[in-house]
């Protein structure tokens, strides 16, 4: 098996994408700086998780500098349903008080700026650029990389090297739009352990040609 040709991954695109017209990110968020802390507190787990516990941190804690001088004990009593809450707090405060500090409270639009704030990788500006900002972004999360690498879109061990594999083969005014649905498809169909290749509307694009999956 090998990996999919530039022409087929132009295919598939308008496929997969009509599957999930509804595919977008599912935090609730109504800033972009809400949006960066509901990001980063999505580490291990799950959306829903974080849409409960965000309400309660706005409410609280609205702006940058609201996080950076909260109680650090409170912060973890709010994040404790989401897991990792004492890590996620620090984090949290310490991203906040950069953003306060030095960006005047408002979250910069630049890459390198963004993964230079505590708590945020790769991932999490790459989805904060994409949402927030609106620009075509790929964000390579457990979804994402499982099923580019199944599917053959990529063939690649890393994170990294998976989502500059996805640049180079996917048109570029298609990078969010296929980073939220091939997430839509990993929960929906193509999960890690059982992906449900016999009702797999992708099937004939998948380098598996539906076969099951190991
Ligand atoms: S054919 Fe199977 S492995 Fe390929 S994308 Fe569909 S569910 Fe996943």
């Amino acid at each position: 098996m090998s990996k999919l040709t530039k022409k087929q991954a132009t295919e598939l695109v308008p496929a997969l994408e009509a599957l999930y017209p509804e595919a977008k990110c599912a935090l609730d968020y109504d800033t972009v700086f809400h949006l960066l802390c509901a990001v980063l507190l999505s580490a291990q787990t799950t959306d829903v998780s974080v849409n409960r516990v965000t309400p309660v941190l706005f409410g609280r804690y609205p702006e940058a500098r609201d996080i950076a001088d909260a109680p650090v004990a409170d912060l973890e009593a709010i994040l404790r349903p989401v897991g990792m809450y004492k890590t996620k707090a620090n984090h949290l405060k310490a991203m906040a008080k950069v953003v306060a500090e030095e960006y005047n409270g408002t979250v910069p639009h630049d890459y390198g700026k963004l993964v230079a704030l505590p708590g945020v990788g790769r991932k999490t500006a790459n989805v904060v650029l994409a949402e927030g900002f609106g620009e075509q972004r790929i964000a390579v999360d457990t979804h994402v990389f499982r099923l580019a690498n199944r599917i053959g879109l990529t063939e690649e061990k890393d994170v990294l090297r998976t989502e500059e594999g996805l640049m180079k083969i996917l048109p570029r005014d298609h990078w969010t739009p296929m980073h939220h649905a091939l997430i839509f498809h990993g929960r929906r169909v193509c999960s890690a352990r059982k992906p449900d290749c016999e009702h797999c509307g992708i099937r004939r694009f998948c380098k598996r040609n539906g076969l099951p999956n190991e």
